[in-house]
């Protein structure tokens, strides 16, 4: 029988070494190519779960199985090709003197040909939008630029299994808009950690809701993310469009808003601008 489930999380607990406890007994599944929006207020654990998912923080308790195989010491080689990361802060990812080499880097590991290096990072600047600027020195560019290259350093290795800390955290509109975009045009199997609710309504079919290292919810993005009282509870709030137009938000954002829909909010539409 063929299992379609990307990722397995089974009673993962984790304590920092000075004794913080991060995870506590989390278990999911993702099947893939799922989108999967992972929320909870500061502290609640996520960026630890998104380290334990490419072995960045060693699993010493509970079980990770990424596509198929159970992650273990001896094959995180093979599992960091299937999983990348995008870290909140892309001065944590982007190294090198130029936006070429930060993005060959992965392919260049991977021991692909130079041939090879080259097309992989055209495409990846190409898929953000960012071709041209493989000869800029990174830590010239601007916030959102870097993000956008931050993103390329990983499409450049074809993961199969994206995980993005905080993907539009600081970026002005033009920059939060042309992160979600990119994303929205990828294939891979995505958990995108944010608070930013409306860019994850738009994105996200599926939804993790944590809160002090635990897993308190998990369902459809409308209806985790649409749940006012849940999200209060868990220290979150829901953006004001949520709660303008409720559920209908959904189409709104999807852009399959019909006729019905723009007449009962009209107003509300009209004052908001939208
Ligand atoms: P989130 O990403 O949801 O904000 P984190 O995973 O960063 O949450 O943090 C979960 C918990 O682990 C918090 O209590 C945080 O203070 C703690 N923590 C995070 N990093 C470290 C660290 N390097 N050492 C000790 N405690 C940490």
């Amino acid at each position: 029988m063929s299992d379609d489930r990307d990722i397995i999380v089974k009673n993962l607990s984790y304590a920092y070494p000075d004794g913080t406890p991060a995870l506590k007994d989390v278990c999911f599944e993702i099947i893939k190519g799922e989108n999967v929006a992972l929320v909870g207020q500061n502290g609640a654990g996520k960026s630890t779960l998104l380290l334990h998912l490419n072995g960045v923080i060693e699993n010493n308790n509970g079980c990770i199985t990424i596509a198929g195989k159970q992650l273990e010491k001896k094959n995180i080689s093979d599992i960091r090709k299937k999983v990348g990361v995008v870290f909140q802060d892309p001065d944590d990812q982007l190294f090198m003197s130029t936006v070429f080499d930060d993005v060959a880097f992965g392919p260049i590991n991977m021991g692909f040909s130079e041939e090879t290096v080259k097309e992989r990072v055209k495409k990846s600047l190409q898929k953000v939008g960012l071709s041209g600027f493989e000869e800029r020195c990174p830590h010239h560019l601007s916030f959102g630029e870097k993000k956008r290259i931050s993103v390329a350093t990983v499409l450049s290795m074809t993961p199969d299994i994206l995980l993005l800390d905080e993907p539009t955290s600081n970026l002005d509109p033009g920059g939060r808009r042309n992160i979600i975009e990119t994303l929205k045009t990828l294939d891979s199997t995505k958990i995108i950690a944010s608070h930013d609710i409306e860019s994850l309504l738009e994105i996200c079919d599926k939804a993790i809701l944590m809160d002090k290292g635990r897993v308190v919810a998990t369902g459809r993005s409308e209806e985790i993310l649409t749940d006012i009282e849940l999200l209060n509870s868990h220290g979150l709030e829901a953006p004001s469009i949520v709660k303008m137009l409720g559920d209908d938000v959904i189409p709104l954002l999807r852009n399959n808003f019909d006729s019905s829909q723009i007449k009962k909010h009209e107003k509300t539409l009209k004052k908001a601008n939208l």
